[in-house]
């Protein structure tokens, strides 16, 4: 049983597959997951099923109608044209299917998703299944099948996911006339598999193939549904590029519509809003991810799994430089981010496990260099916009809960909600002066944060600009900071002169660029930020002087393992799904201004759950993946989002959705990792340094006193 979702699953032994699968080869076989509350519907009585019930709710459904064009008028509404006459409408849904791309065409959005075909088969009847009184469980088999087999009534289906070519089709048109087209089965492809199925089938083995269904399915670049509003107009929805429509359907589709009624869904979407790619996602990437998806459809889903097909995408100007010193990358809305870097002979890639390995020692040693030297690293992918004009204070106060910096080179951490209150994101605000604002925050929300702002625009005299791909971002953080960045200013950079939370406009290293005294590690540093040329010039600078102080590159899983020394929520805890009061982020609120999603955030009479941060027993095998379960006398009573190694403190961290009443700082829990519950306890201030005398300069001050 997956106890922190309450989904009914459990890993079993050979024997017991065979007493619910006595046809099943289980050569080689070691063990199974099985997951009893799985079932199959008919999709066709589904779909009408669903039809039937929005009808009774008052939708009307037009059958045989086909949608010739899809218009925004100047009022902002749709017009949809069809052959039966035009629509006018506020909302649009593009549910295309596999023509999804082509109507996102007629209205200038891209629709990242490409077709691709797959098999399965139905047998002639199988002798054995006829005196069967229950129906056999549907077995996934990834690794020799790597596909799917069960019983078609008295039949055998097998699907299959073939490993090799796969096939696109429609890369440029789906013809209209191909509706629910099937292709001719194409053996020669799926042979290998299919065999493999035969022999862990025999019963199978000797009945011909009554049925071959060879179709088209959308593949968008990570074989995520498209599921939300899109960047290039308002109003207009996705809900497509489902490669599993009839299982993931009904849920997707709930918060869709909560999404469009109310402003936001109720579970996050994060991996599913269609804003999670770019331009960079055009119809050549879109090919080349779609084929990487459909051949990693039964691999398994390792932690931290990087899709290496059509990158780099965009690479910083230390992208070269970076790989040249082991730099291992990952990709985020395109940008090219080290995660980690390798040393030596190491193979400098992914070295996947559930477990500990290599990847660890390097990142702990990255962790160990800042908190004990001084590490560098390229933080380009962070979402940079200035939002600047007469109003632009007007406009971010009203949207931000902090209060905004009122002087110039004043810094903020603060959050934006949606109407519901929930939270749409977290960022840092620098005031630039002269009515300039600059606003970082994560990767991942470059597009929802320029939707945001200009969303909530009213008539407000602003100009947003979004700086993240001509910017750059790089920071330098560790006790021998300040001395690796003096070799390279003239500006006075004692405590005084340039204070924690303070940035400034500077000369480094000959470059002209920004220096913000922040720390999301947790240690005395700066980031900068500038023109994107100065980038390159600026790093082999810092890099040479702080060769005598033994800097090192860092990536961003030495960046996670620090944050979370720190007690630093990041994406995983904020989210759509929570307020600020359940987040346990009031100390950045400012509950005596308004802002938007106030009243509903802060008026909940009784919190559901609250984020709360725990140390957890290590054993130097399994550190955990996020999603273990919490309890509390043996009862679940939340889930962690995010859970890491602290390297410096020797537990391991994590923060976790639990009930209120557990948040008690000493309050002893236990947290299920790898299926073992740990002795875990609830943390009331951050497992390092909790006063923040490092970043502050005060530990370094009282050193040098
Ligand atoms: C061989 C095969 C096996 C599969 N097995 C499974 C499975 O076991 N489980 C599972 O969950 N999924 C399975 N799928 C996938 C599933 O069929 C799809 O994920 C699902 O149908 C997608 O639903 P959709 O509503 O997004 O698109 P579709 O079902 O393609 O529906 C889109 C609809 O939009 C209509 N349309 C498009 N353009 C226009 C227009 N201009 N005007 C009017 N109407 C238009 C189309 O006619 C179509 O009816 C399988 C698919 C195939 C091919």
């Amino acid at each position: 049983m997956n106890i922190a979702l309450g989904f009914n699953s459990e890993v079993v032994d050979p024997a017991f597959v065979r007493s619910h699968h006595p046809f099943y080869n289980l050569d080689g076989v070691l063990g199974a997951l099985y997951t009893p509350d799985d079932g199959h519907v008919d999709p066709s009585g589904v779909t009408l099923g669903l039809a039937r019930g929005a009808r009774q709710l008052g939708a009307k459904i037009i059958r045989q109608c086909r949608a010739t064009n899809v218009q925004q008028l100047p009022s902002g509404e749709w017009l949809v044209s069809t052959e039966h006459g035009d629509i006018r409408c506020e909302h649009v849904v593009n549910a295309g299917g596999t023509y999804a791309r082509q109507v996102g065409d007629w209205s200038g959005i891209n629709v990242p998703t490409t077709s691709m075909t797959h098999h399965y088969f139905v047998t002639e009847t199988v002798p054995e299944f006829l005196q069967l009184e229950r129906e056999l469980p549907v077995i996934r088999d990834d690794k020799r099948v790597s596909g799917y087999i069960r019983m078609e009534q008295k039949s055998g289906l097998i699907g299959i996911y073939e490993k090799a070519k796969p096939n696109v089709v429609w890369d440029d048109h789906c013809p209209w006339e191909a509706e629910n087209h099937l292709f001719e089965a194409d053996y020669d492809r799926v042979m290998p598999w299919l065999e493999n199925a035969l022999d862990r089938m025999p019963i199978f083995a000797e009945l011909g193939i009554k049925q071959d269904v060879h179709g088209a399915i959308s593949h968008p670049p990570d074989g995520n549904p498209l599921i939300g509003p899109v960047a290039e107009a308002r109003n207009y929805w996705c809900c497509c590029g489902t490669q599993i429509g009839i299982g993931w359907g009904p849920g997707l589709t709930r918060e869709l519509a909560r999404w469009m009624v109310h402003g936001s869904a109720d579970i996050s979407m994060r991996a599913f809003d269609p804003r999670r790619f770019g331009s960079y996602a055009d119809k050549k990437w879109q090919n080349i991810k779609a084929r990487e998806d459909y051949l990693l459809r039964h691999e398994i889903p390792f932690p931290h799994f990087n899709r290496l097909d059509g990158r780099p995408v965009k690479k910083s100007p230390l992208y070269d430089r970076l790989k040249s010193q082991g730099a291992v990358f990952e990709e985020i809305y395109g940008h090219e981010r080290p995660r980690w870097f390798a040393t030596g002979d190491e193979a400098q890639r992914d070295h996947y496990s559930f477990r500990r390995n290599i990847v660890d020692e390097r990142v702990a040693e990255e962790h160990r260099a800042v908190r004990e030297r001084v590490g560098i690293m390229d933080i380009c992918a962070f979402t940079k916009v200035e939002v600047s004009g007469p109003d632009a204070e007007l406009l971010l106060d009203r949207l931000i809960a902090n209060r905004l910096p009122a002087k110039q080179g004043g810094i903020c951490l603060t959050h934006m909600l949606n109407r519901r209150g929930r939270i749409e994101m977290e960022m840092t605000i620098l005031n630039m002066g002269e009515g300039r604002y600059y606003l970082t925050c994560a990767a991942v929300f470059e597009q929802r944060l320029m939707d945001h702002l200009a969303h909530h625009t009213a008539g407000e005299a602003v100009t947003i600009t979004n700086r993240s791909s001509d910017w750059f971002a790089m920071t330098l953080q560790g006790p021998r900071a300040p001395e690796v960045l003096a070799e390279q200013v003239t500006d006075s950079l004692a405590l005084a002169d340039f204070p924690w939370l303070r940035g400034r406009e500077m000369e480094i290293a000959g470059q002209r660029v920004w220096a913000l005294r922040l720390s999301y590690a947790g240690e005395m540093g700066w980031e900068f930020h500038g023109p994107r040329d100065a980038m390159l010039p600026l790093y082999d600078a810092l890099w040479q002087s702080g060769q005598p102080h033994g800097i090192a590159n860092y990536g961003s899983f030495a960046m996670n393992t620090l944050r979370m020394e720190k007690m630093f929520p990041g994406a995983s805890e904020l989210t759509n799904e929570v307020t600020l009061p359940e987040a346990n982020v009031m100390r950045f609120v400012r509950s005596d201004k308004d802002f938007l999603g106030k009243a509903d955030s802060l008026g909940q009479a009784e919190l559901p759950w609250v984020c709360a941060y725990l140390a957890i027993e290590a054993d130097g095998i399994d550190d955990g993946h996020g999603g273990e379960p919490v309890l509390l006398d043996g009862e679940v009573i939340g889930s962690t989002t995010s859970i890491a190694m602290g390297h410096s403190v020797g537990r391991i961290l994590a923060f976790a959705y639990i009930k209120p009443a557990a948040n008690s700082p000493g309050q002893q829990l236990e947290v299920v990792i790898a299926n073992a519950p740990r002795a875990a306890v609830v943390l009331g201030a951050a497992a390092y340094d909790p006063n923040s005398e490092r970043p502050r300069g005060i530990a370094s001050a009282e050193a040098a006193a």
